[in-house]
């Protein structure tokens, strides 16, 4: 049975790495697009090679082309497979740091 082929389109580092390796624990092949541009390129050369991805998954906020405007532009290029789109969390609250005393 040949490995799952997985576009991870991921600008976060850590994501990337998190993402990647959880992947490869699960056999899947990963290529890494570290942004929208890169994600589209790499869907648009690999149809034209070694067949389309079985999966993508895309992240939204990314420099150069984010996840919408890449998924737009993947499906221009024909591809119809799963693409999961998800967002990093900013805005997690912090919990209060401890009161200061004053001395
Ligand atoms: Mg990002």
């Amino acid at each position: 049975m040949r490995r799952l082929r997985v576009l991870l389109a991921e600008d976060g580092p850590d994501n990337q790495r998190l993402l990647t390796w959880v992947l490869e624990r699960a056999g899947a092949e990963v290529v890494l697009a570290e942004n929208g541009q890169i994600a589209v390129d790499a869907v648009a050369n690999r149809q034209e090679g070694e067949g389309p991805f079985d999966l993508i998954l895309m992240d939204i906020q990314m420099p150069i082309l984010d996840g919408y405007a890449a998924t737009r532009q993947i499906r221009e290029h024909g591809y119809g497979g799963p693409i999961i789109a998800f967002n990093r969390q900013r805005d997690v609250r912090r919990p209060h740091p401890l009161p200061q005393r004053r001395l």
